[in-house]
């Protein structure tokens, strides 16, 4: 019987990132249902413990300090990999974050184990096992391995956050780590967005709206429009909190630095050589909705297009509901509801 263990990092402030508990929510299928240990690392990882009370979780092996507040390879290798040892872990499930998805794979090499990545579902039925996507989503494939500690990152949005109560919290248990100098030479001066203007990539919104080329074409008065496209997309995202998405024709404008749509970039791009978000519900805009694009709706449960083309993608197949209409009426309007609303 394997030996579970969720790992990750606490926030700046102390919290857990959301993410962790849907990790967490994977290391308990692992585990059978069985309580789990936790083991969390960064400046402060009280709160955290304290907040996993009901949730599970049998204690928490914690490693903190000012040190462990910056997210730095160095530190955060150490850290994991002395948290891992300490726990005796045979399987150890981590969230995908940035944070640690930087230093997995390092941190198995530590311990001479294995690491698998963007795992997405995983089962316990005949020992662990997790599930992944390859080749660009097109593949899934089932993977178990001989090699222990078995690492795995899991993609956050793919399971249901396991949830917590006000019950008892888990004990906390310190783990010294021994950070040498040179795990402390890199120095975290700041953080450098790639998108200069608003963040408008959330991946916890219920919504993901998608921008396509058409709000930047010539529309029926012969002008294209978009300024007032800029001012109907930010509009609609601060009303609803949706996160915006794109196709690529559309960033491909906005990379070469023409007046379009500022705030988008190629972090926005949906599709096959872009992301693969995973949103309850997607709102497609003034986009033709081809194959390379809406191959990366693949986890949009619920599909809704707006185009002025009866004929578009959309329409054979690949959304729940086209709208056949002017993105810019339907969005104005929508806007317009939407501040009625406040
Ligand atoms: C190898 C490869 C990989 C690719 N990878 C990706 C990828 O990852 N992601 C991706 O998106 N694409 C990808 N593409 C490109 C993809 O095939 C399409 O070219 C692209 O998605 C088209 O973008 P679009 O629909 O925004 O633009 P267009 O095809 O120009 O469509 C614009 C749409 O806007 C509609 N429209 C215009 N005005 C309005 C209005 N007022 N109201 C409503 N509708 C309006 C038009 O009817 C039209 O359907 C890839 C292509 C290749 C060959």
């Amino acid at each position: 019987m394997d030996n579970v263990l969720l790992l990750a990092h606490t926030e700046p402030d102390g919290s857990l990132p959301r993410a962790a508990l849907e990790a967490l929510a994977a290391a308990k299928v692992l585990s059978g249902g069985a309580p789990v240990a936790a083991a969390l690392f960064g400046a402060s990882v009280d709160a955290a413990a304290l907040a996993l009370g009901g949730a599970g979780v049998s204690k928490v092996l914690s490693a903190q300090g000012d040190e462990l507040g910056q997210p730095r390879y160095g530190s955060d290798a150490a850290a994991a990999a002395a948290l891992v040892r300490a726990s005796g872990a045979t399987v150890v499930v981590a969230p995908a974050t940035s944070r640690m998805a930087r230093v997995a794979a390092g941190v198995a090499q530590r311990l001479g184990g294995r690491v698998d990545t963007h795992v997405t579902q995983v089962s316990a039925d005949g020992g662990p096992a997790a599930t992944r996507w390859y080749y660009r989503q097109r593949i899934e494939g089932r993977i178990r391995r001989k090699e222990r500690p078995w690492l795995l990152l899991v993609d956050p949005g793919a399971h249901p956050a396991a949830a917590t109560s006000d019950g008892p919290p888990p004990a906390v248990e310190r783990v010294a780590v021994d950070l040498p100098a040179e795990a402390l030479r890199t120095r975290v001066s700041g953080l450098k967005a790639p998108s200069s203007g608003e963040q408008t990539i959330r991946p916890d919104a219920k919504l993901l709206f998608v921008a396509g080329a058409g709000w930047t074409k010539k529309q029926p008065d012969g002008k294209p429009h978009p300024e007032r496209a800029e001012e109907l997309i930010l509009g609609f995202l601060r009303a609803s909190g949706a996160s915006l998405g794109s196709s690529k024709s559309l960033v491909d404008q906005a990379g070469e630095g023409q007046k379009v749509l500022a705030f988008m970039s190629h972090l926005n791009q949906v599709g096959q050589t872009g992301a693969t978000p995973r949103h309850p519900k997607g709102l497609s805009t003034c986009c033709h909705g081809e194959e390379p694009h809406v191959v990366g709706w693949r986890f949009v449960n619920q599909r809704r297009a707006v185009n002025l083309d009866p004929g578009c993608g959309w329409a054979r197949g690949k959304a729940d509901v086209l709208y056949v209409a002017d993105a810019f009426q339907v969005v104005e309007r929508l806007n317009a509801l939407l501040a009625a609303k406040k």
